[in-house]
């Protein structure tokens, strides 16, 4: 066996591979003092420690097994991967909507690093025409990688640029815009997109994938689908996050960017309408409306770039014994808004109350939003909750806590005046506060599986 069928491995890690003759890519069995595992070796990094060996096993996760754990390995059989996608010009059809695609990072931007096993963001218009060539039937496309980061990674100065960027792509008569980004925050930046790209003539839609395109069940290639499906054929132009919408490949939802989040940490349908109902599911073929309001699509409509933002701004979640220091010392470091998460209908514990004064009286401005998540702040119920308004926190409706986050940091880019700082929380831009809840998006979208299929169903023709 030549040495690069152990690519990477070195030292005791080789050693074992040559004693069971077991190679990089080998569909390979191991019997340890832990367990049995079955898997495809993966090759390692020159920088590796040489005492594991790193299997990919059937759910797509990398293990790293301790070779001194080791009975018994064998191969049974051999695949190498082919982890570069053939690059291909993307093909431009007239009559087809023109797309832009902003790449951002993300899992939807990843694929298997074949030297380290690790899942790295990889981006380029060729390769995903090669790896998805359905994508030339739906549109033009263009892109463009602003950022290569997960988007834990995200923050203000990305909102900015990405906003700018999307400003710019919309003045040069784009017909819809994707943006590929990380999902663990996806949801914060199309808070921050819908404020800071107003009055967008064009739809612009935020994907990202729960599992990455080496994975056999990665979304990553029919969230694209569905995402350019939107941006260039919908009527709805607004900024929109789409993902899967059930369990199996069926469609796509379209969600509101202020009303969504990621709701479970695997689950490729992980993001779901809050507060509200889905704008509308998609598939290849075509958008079905469930929302009847939504911003129609209109090429003459000049689009607003306000790329606000004060990083002075922070989000406390309350738990039951929080300490009055922990406002204290937020107000101390200096920050100039709060976003309190609170329990039930929006409450803090009365220990918190003389800290919220303090920050009150310095000019720190406080909003209380919902644990719950559905529905809304009600600060008159109980006294407790009055007190706090004559402290200074003010309610902000059924805005989602990420949301508020977001909007103060807005607002606090533009104003350092109090009372303007109230009226831009309180003034919905795209229903970050609506006006009543339907009662079919509580009980039926978080109702379990059947109960999303029948409703669903009433919409599909
Ligand atoms: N941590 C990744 C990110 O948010 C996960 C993903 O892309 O789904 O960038």
């Amino acid at each position: 066996m030549s040495e690069d069928i152990f690519q990477g491995y070195k030292g005791k890690a080789l050693e074992v591979l040559k004693k069971y003759n077991v190679r990089v890519w080998g569909q390979t069995t191991i019997q340890t003092t832990r367990g049995n595992f079955e898997g495809t070796v993966l090759p390692r990094a020159e920088n590796d420690d040489d005492f594991h060996i790193v299997l990919k096993i059937a759910t797509g996760y990398n293990i790293g097994i301790d070779i001194g754990t080791i009975n018994e390995m064998k191969e049974t059989g051999y695949k190498k991967a082919n982890y570069k996608i053939p690059e291909k010009e993307f093909p431009i059809t007239e009559g087809l909507p023109n797309v832009k695609l902003f790449g951002t990072g993300g899992t939807i931007a990843s694929r298997l690093d074949y030297r380290t096993g690790a899942v790295i963001p990889a981006f380029s218009p060729g390769e995903l025409y090669g790896a998805v060539p359905e994508l030339a039937d739906i549109c033009n496309l263009t892109t463009e990688k602003v950022f290569a980061v997960f988007s834990e990674n995200m923050g203000p100065k990305q909102y900015v640029a990405l906003a700018k960027a999307i400003g710019e792509e919309i003045k040069n008569g784009i017909d819809g815009i994707v943006i590929g980004h990380g999902t663990d925050t996806l949801h914060h930046t199309g808070a921050a997109l819908t404020f800071m790209v107003q009055n967008s003539p064009i739809p612009i839609v935020l994907v990202g994938s729960q599992r990455s395109s080496d994975r056999p069940s990665s979304d990553a290639a029919l969230n694209l689908m569905h995402a350019m499906k939107t941006a260039g054929h919908s009527d709805i132009a607004e900024v929109m996050v789409c993902m899967f919408g059930a369990t199996s490949d069926e469609y796509g939802l379209l969600h509101k960017g202020t009303r969504v989040r990621k709701m479970h940490s695997s689950y490729r349908s992980t993001f779901r309408t809050i507060g509200d109902i889905p704008l509308a599911t998609v598939n290849r073929d075509k958008i079905t409306h469930i929302k009847k309001d939504y911003k129609h699509r209109r090429k003459d409509r000049n689009v607003d770039i306000l790329p606000y933002f004060s990083d002075k701004v922070t989000m406390i979640y309350y738990y039951p014994g929080m300490k009055p220091d922990t406002i204290d010392a937020l107000v101390d470091n200096g920050y100039k808004g709060i976003v309190i998460v609170g329990t039930g209908l929006g409450h803090v514990n009365k220990e918190l109350y003389p800290a919220i004064e303090r920050a009150t009286k310095k000019g720190v401005v406080m909003y209380m939003t919902l644990q719950t998540l559905w529905g809304f702040v009600h600060m008159f119920v109980y006294d407790t909750g009055r007190d706090m308004m004559a402290k200074g926190v003010i309610p902000t409706g059924n805005m989602l806590p990420e949301v508020a986050f977001i909007k103060l940091g807005w607002a606090l880019g533009q104003t350092k005046d109090p009372e303007e700082i109230k009226k831009i929380m309180l003034t919905p831009i795209n229903d970050e506060i609506t006006k009543r809840e339907p009662y079919n998006g509580y009980l039926i979208y978080q109702g379990g599986v059947p109960e999303v299929e029948d409703f669903i169903k009433k919409f599909r023709k």
